[in-house]
């Protein structure tokens, strides 16, 4: 269900990509009135959104549009796209995220969300089955892009303070219109004849949630993250979630 406007100043950084843009419109769905995006390019044009093009990796890029949008929330949503080397990943995912939390402490930003990643507990050698927040993080991480996105989310969370409240959601696989990796990927693989081949048994699972309900989850944090609802920062597990793992 839709919630009330807030009629905060959001900066929705990525808000150019799958994602971003969902939570984009989103949010001008539930009739925010000031909505703007950050973004390396400029992909699609709305009158009632201001864009601000840079690079998340240049800390006055950042801070130029978190002060001129007048940002109260910021939701980060901005990381590569598969199969870009460690440098990449390094300068966008750590370095620019340390950017966006420098930049929200200096302009006194009252709400960081970030997306986060169902990978940055994943080490790609076992299966995780009831997985829930208190799995650690793998001791030999699996590639260097869920590296970074955990590094970048423990940023995050650490920066949690009385004064810029912080959290992390972990969407597994997204799915919807606009994705720009995952199906069209599927439809090269069917298109180019590559369907001869079957890695394990069959039977793996993956999760996948629909790319408006993870929009929907980014807006549901950023309310409630002024709340008391206590999911600002790290922390033990709520005490009323009793997942058991295998
Ligand atoms: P996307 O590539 O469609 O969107 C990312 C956006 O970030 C793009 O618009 C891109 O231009 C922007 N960007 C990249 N580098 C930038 C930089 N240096 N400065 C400014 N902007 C930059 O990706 P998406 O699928 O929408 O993913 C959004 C977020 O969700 C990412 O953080 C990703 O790690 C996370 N995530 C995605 C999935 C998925 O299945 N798509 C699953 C789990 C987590």
């Amino acid at each position: 269900s839709t919630s009330p406007p807030t009629n905060e100043h959001y900066l929705v950084i990525g808000g150019c990509g799958f994602l971003g843009r969902h939570i984009v419109d989103a949010l001008l769905g539930r009739g925010e009135p000031n909505v703007a995006v950050f973004d390396i390019v400029q992909r699609h044009f709305d009158e009632n959104v201001t864009f601000y093009t840079g690079d998340i990796t240049k800390l006055e890029d950042v801070s130029d549009a978190i002060v001129k949008s007048g940002a109260q929330v910021v939701i980060h949503t901005a990381s590569p796209p598969h199969g870009r080397g460690p440098a990449v990943y390094e300068a966008v995912n750590v370095t620019g995220t340390a950017n966006v939390i420098e930049a929200c402490r200096a302009a006194g930003v009252p709400k960081l969300v970030y997306t986060s990643s169902a990978g940055v507990v994943y080490s790609g050698k076992e299966d995780l089955i009831n997985a829930d927040e208190r799995l650690p993080y793998p001791a030999v991480p699996m590639d260097a892009y869920n590296d970074t996105k955990a590094r970048a989310e423990e940023l995050v969370l650490q920066a949690n303070s009385s004064t810029l409240l912080t959290c992390a959601l972990r969407p597994s696989g997204i799915f919807g219109p606009g994705d720009r990796q995952a199906i069209s990927g599927f439809h090269s693989v069917i298109k180019n004849g590559q369907t001869k081949f079957q890695i394990g048994s069959n039977q793996n699972l993956f999760d996948w949630t629909y790319v408006g309900n993870v929009a929907h989850a980014h807006l549901l944090a950023a309310d409630k993250l002024a709340d008391t609802y206590p999911i600002a920062g790290l922390h033990e597990p709520l005490p009323w979630v009793n997942l058991s793992l295998p």
